[in-house]
């Protein structure tokens, strides 16, 4: 049987190697450690973790706990890792980072199905399967290689986010639907502000705190695209900045007073199931604790559940709704994967499970079997489901949240109840879709 190349021995590159070799398919894994180091990376092991040392909450109850429950029902050997090298950390599991990059590199290193090559690969290999997992820092001749064949288009290098809430935490008493002028329907949620609600919004967003960036994010000089300008930097352009920006209220009139708001912040739908909505114009450096205090104070956003802050870094990454698959294939050429960061996912976990998920559609192909579609009613299925079906226009890359789990068919009040009852619903339909299928493959 032919090798499988996985560039990349990074979270989503070891856990494809790892699940292809369950399989007892032959995995050649390529890392350009220790010879060549991303700005971030810094530990010659695989799986390194790049800044925190945390894989977030541990509870079921938790869109991250349940990713976790999954990945170890899927075989995940990051899981494994974590297991030996966890350090208290209350509600989380955290890491001690060095066990945990060496335990990963011990088991890949030891199994006699995967061969190492260290060095950087520049170009895609033009036979065979291939699973391209080289991450946001993905290096500079590989991501040459990946824009011809995706198309320039469809490769970003920046992440310039806004903040995504979740539909069901709007305050719907305040906030109307509508387009500009009547047109498009309505496809937008408008916040409307008033004089003084708007005047003590720019008062709290130009004095809020901004996270650090690093080196490597700087160097990007986001303010070479005015589109991509974090609304901070803007409102300190001076106080009607952001009224004549993302914030304008032309067009839109208030059904409730009759006339043009004073400012509006526009939320904008993200995903198929109509559960998320992305603040337009909201991408933003402050620190997330910052975001939730100042954007908490638009209109209709008080409660407003975050599936997601604003970031800006550097991020190398794919239009996924447009070249990939669910199963993380490239529509163009079926004989190449992608898996982690790179695809949309975002996170330690997410991009770990990902590879997990594509090696097990890869092995079955290459076995001959049916493909496995887990269903969107569990974690990693309504991951990959984001990742195929997402906004193809200014697709953001997004983490597990349980705002992308389709509602559950009773109401349930409390929200620990039903998040306890959105992860029993994901382990049960986990189980069904994987079963006994996900075995055979094993043998
Ligand atoms: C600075 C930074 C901080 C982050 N902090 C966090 C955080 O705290 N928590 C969190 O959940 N997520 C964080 N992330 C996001 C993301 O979860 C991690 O980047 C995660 O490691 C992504 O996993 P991955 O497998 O896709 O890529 P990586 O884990 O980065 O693995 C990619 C591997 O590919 C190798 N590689 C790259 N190019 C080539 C090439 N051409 N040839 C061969 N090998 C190559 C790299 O050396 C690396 O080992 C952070 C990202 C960055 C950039």
């Amino acid at each position: 049987m032919n090798a499988v190349k996985v560039i990349g021995a990074g979270l989503a590159g070891c856990e494809a190697a790892n699940r292809l070799a369950q399989s007892g398919i032959p995995v050649v894994l390529c890392e350009m450690k220790p010879k060549k180091f991303t700005p971030a990376h810094k530990y010659p092991g695989f799986s390194e973790l790049v800044c925190s040392n945390s894989l977030k909450a541990e509870r079921l109850e938790s869109a991250a706990g349940l990713l976790k429950e999954e990945m170890r029902r899927l075989g995940s050997i990051s899981m494994a890792a974590a297991e030996v090298s966890k350090v208290p950390a209350g509600g989380a599991l955290a890491v001690n980072r060095e066990e945990f990059s060496d335990y990963i590199t011990e088991k890949i290193r030891s199994n006699p199905l995967i061969e190492i090559i260290e060095g950087e690969v520049a170009d895609i290999p033009e036979e065979g399967y291939v699973i391209i997992a080289t991450g946001p820092l993905t290096s500079d001749a590989l991501s040459k290689s990946i824009n011809r064949l995706v198309g320039a288009e469809y490769l970003y290098f920046h992440d310039a986010a806004a903040p995504i809430v979740t539909a069901e935490s709007l305050d719907r008493s305040l906030i109307f639907g509508g387009s500009r002028y009547g047109r498009g329907g309505e496809d937008y949620l408008n916040c409307p502000m008033n004089k003084e609600e708007y005047q003590s919004f720019y008062n709290e967003i130009i004095s809020a705190e901004t996270a650090p960036l690093h080196d490597f994010d700087s160097a990007g000089d986001y303010t070479v695209y005015e589109g991509c300008m974090p609304i901070e930097a803007l409102a300190k352009r001076g106080e009607d900045c952001m009224r004549f920006g993302p914030l304008k209220p032309v067009g839109l009139t208030d059904p409730r007073t009759g006339k043009r708001p004073y400012a509006v912040v526009q939320l904008r739908l993200e995903n198929n199931g109509g559960t998320l909505y992305n603040l337009v114009g909201f991408q933003t450096n402050l620190k997330f604790g910052e975001q939730k205090r100042v954007f908490s104070m638009i209109p209709g956003l008080k409660n407003a559940e975050f599936a997601r802050y604003g970031v800006m870094h550097r991020n190398t990454y794919l239009n996924s709704p447009e070249v990939l698959d669910k199963h993380f294939c490239l529509k163009k050429d079926p004989r190449i994967y992608f898996a982690g960061q790179i695809t949309g996912v975002e996170g330690y976990i997410e991009s770990a499970a990902s590879g997990i998920y594509a090696a097990i559609n890869l092995s079955r192909r290459i076995k001959g079997l049916d493909e496995i579609t887990l269903p969107r009613e569990t974690m990693l299925g309504a991951l990959s489901d984001y990742v195929e079906t997402g906004s193809r226009s200014g697709f953001q890359p997004l983490g597990a949240n349980m705002g992308i789990l389709p509602e559950l068919s009773e109401k349930i009040r409390g929200k620990q109840e039903k998040y306890a009852a959105l992860s029993k619903r994901s382990l049960e339909e986990l189980e069904k879709a994987i079963g006994g299928r996900y075995y055979e493959d094993n043998r």
